[in-house]
């Protein structure tokens, strides 16, 4: 159920929807924390199943809070959607990742990294300056305009022939698009026609309990199907995938046997900030 936090929060509960007001009085403290820069971004490596070896990067955005600590996104990436913060706040995390992209380039070698992955809210599609947001961002940092993935849910892209338009115009300017939280939605196939997507990020909720073999076969049997069913899509279209949310090497096996090259989770790395980030490329390159 809903809780006070210390800070007087009202504590997100996934499923729940929260009262207009407390999105209201949570925007006040969005805004205020946006004006001290409190805001940050923790990048997790994406990793290649077969070796281990770091090749891309998600940006996920955190809130250092003076009373309460670090505070996760699900806390308030619905207020920033509901006030319309989002725009500035996924504005800040979109430089911010493009400079430290650009920074890590230019440190390592143009293929230390491929392509960052920044999330985005249907909210800042339907912004009018989106477009402009992306394309000033990638230039000031000095990254070229298709060394970037844009990841977008499926409830995010259906939303309108504007956001419609606004993709294929990025897609034009060589920016690419990454269809997170795959299978997960009730279109996603029909979103593939649509939506000029290179990225399908397979859920974790196709992950969790793939390689377990006793437990609940029938369930294992359906997550290994969309699984199987995902990757052959992926490679009838020509798009690359990711898998998301792995917790263990059985997993990693399981997924490599199906065909996923690609990996996302706690067991391969878990989200660090710049400077670990950092600090882990330096170690690949000198291996
Ligand atoms: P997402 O885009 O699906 O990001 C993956 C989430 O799964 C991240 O949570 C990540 O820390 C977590 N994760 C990664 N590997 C594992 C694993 O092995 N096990 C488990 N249990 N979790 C794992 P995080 O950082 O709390 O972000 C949650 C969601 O908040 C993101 O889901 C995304 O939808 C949203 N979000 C995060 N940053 C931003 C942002 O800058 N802008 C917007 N619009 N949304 C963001
Ligand atoms: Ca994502
Ligand atoms: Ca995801
Ligand atoms: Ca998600």
């Amino acid at each position: 159920a809903k809780q006070r936090g210390k800070a007087g929060f009202v504590r997100y509960e996934p499923g729940m929807e929260q009262p207009v007001l407390a999105h209201i009085q949570l925007g006040g403290e969005i805004r205020r924390g946006l004006d001290e820069g409190e805001f940050r971004v923790v990048y997790q490596p994406v990793v290649l199943l077969e070796t281990g070896k770091v090749i891309g990067v998600e940006a996920l955005v955190r809130w250092e809070h003076p009373t309460r600590g670090t505070v996760p996104p699900i806390e308030f990436i619905p207020a920033a959607e509901r006030t319309g913060l989002i725009v500035e706040l996924g504005r800040f995390v979109l430089r911010e990742t493009c400079r430290q992209t650009a920074a890590w380039l230019a440190e390592f070698g143009p293929d230390a990294l491929q392509k960052p992955g920044v999330n985005v809210s249907a909210r800042q599609l339907h912004d009018p300056g989106f477009v402009a947001d992306v394309l000033a961002a990638l230039a000031d940092s000095g990254l070229s305009t298709d060394r970037l993935v844009l990841e977008l849910t499926e409830s995010a892209v259906l939303r309108g022939s504007q956001i419609s338009r606004t993709l294929h115009e990025l897609d034009r300017h060589g920016v690419k698009l990454a269809l997170d939280d795959f299978g997960t939605g009730e279109s996603s196939l029909s979103l593939l026609r649509a939506f000029p997507a290179a990225i399908i990020k397979l859920d974790k909720s196709f992950v969790d309990g793939i390689e377990i073999d006793d437990a609940n076969p029938a369930a294992r049997d359906a997550r290994q199907a969309v699984a199987r069913a995902v990757i052959q899509l992926a490679g009838a279209l020509g798009l690359d995938t990711v898998a998301e949310g792995i917790e263990n090497e059985a997993q990693v096996e399981q997924l490599r046997a199906l065909g996923y090259t690609l990996g996302q989770g706690y067991h391969l790395a878990r989200p660090m900030n710049a400077g670990n980030f950092t600090a882990l490329l330096a170690s690949q390159r000198d291996a």
